[in-house]
């Protein structure tokens, strides 16, 4: 088996060939990237190939997806997943991408039952069992802790298991139970510091529902890390030993700290 997909793997990619200077362009537009050592910038390129290979994107709105705009959005989607592996995107193969946030009409049910019907105008969003729809404004914006495609995607990690929990399943050798109750644990804090009042480095949209709160601070472990490990350090290191990234560089020093993880933020 391992070598049929490692074949299959290799005629895909010879069958995608990339403009080194696109990739170059592309890899320059996304800070977050500069941490990767060459080997893993190697293998997220190859990732984002195989994703573009394996996945379908189409425009919507009137907007012309380029060749940059397709690879740009393939590497972001592909970052969470680099040490994962495509597989946990698997069961679904459209992305949509609008020129800027789109307007959804929904049907939605309150506590007391009673039916609400919303509209609302998005940049992202992910359906379980079905596409993913991109804001192509917010998915070529690069800010230090909002990244619409990161969080998007972290959405289909947690939907893989088929329901809408909020935390996905850790990878094999991880203690599901510790992992999980130490992120619930962490969500509980982080919205009695919403309540409280105190400012917070990761966006307080997260206290919406454990499963924003996954998406989000996905966003800020992938682009605002240093700073995510410096403020919530046991969170930082549960995300790390999910994704199997240490983006902040700081596992290490954490580990030989004899890191309790308490969080370090007053
Ligand atoms: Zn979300």
């Amino acid at each position: 088996m391992g070598f049929i997909r490692s074949w299959r793997r290799r005629r895909q990619l010879a069958r995608t060939p990339l403009d080194p200077a696109l990739w170059q362009r592309v890899a320059c537009g996304l800070p977050f990237l500069r941490g990767l050592a060459t080997e893993e910038l190697a293998r997220l390129r190859e990732l984002s190939l195989l994703f573009l290979s394996d996945k379908e994107m189409h425009a919507a709105g009137g907007l012309e997806l380029s060749d940059e705009m397709r690879l740009s959005i393939a590497v972001q989607a592909c970052l969470p997943v680099l040490n994962l592996g495509l597989e946990w995107y698997q069961g679904w193969i459209g992305v949509i991408v609008y020129p800027g946030e789109f307007r959804v009409h929904k049907e939605e049910a309150d506590a007391h039952g009673v039916v609400h019907s919303i509209d609302a105008d998005l940049s992202g969003e992910a359906w379980p069992g079905g596409p993913v729809v991109l804001s192509w404004r917010d998915a070529n914006s690069a800010q230090a802790g909002y990244n619409v495609v990161i969080h998007e995607f972290a959405h289909k990690l947690h939907m893989l298991r088929g329901d809408d929990e909020g935390f996905p399943e850790p990878p094999a050798g991880v203690d599901a139970a510790a992992w999980r109750g130490d992120l619930e644990q962490a969500y509980t804090r982080f919205c009695a510091q919403v309540d409280s009042g105190v400012p917070t480095i990761i966006d307080a949209y997260a206290a919406e529902h454990p499963a924003e709160f996954f998406a989000v601070t996905s966003e800020t472990f992938f682009t605002d890390s240093g700073i995510l490990a410096r403020d919530y350090r046991e969170l930082y290191q549960r995300l790390a030993q999910f994704y199997r990234q240490d983006p902040a560089g700081v596992l290490a020093s954490l580990d030989s700290e004899g890191g309790n993880g308490e969080r370090t933020e007053e």
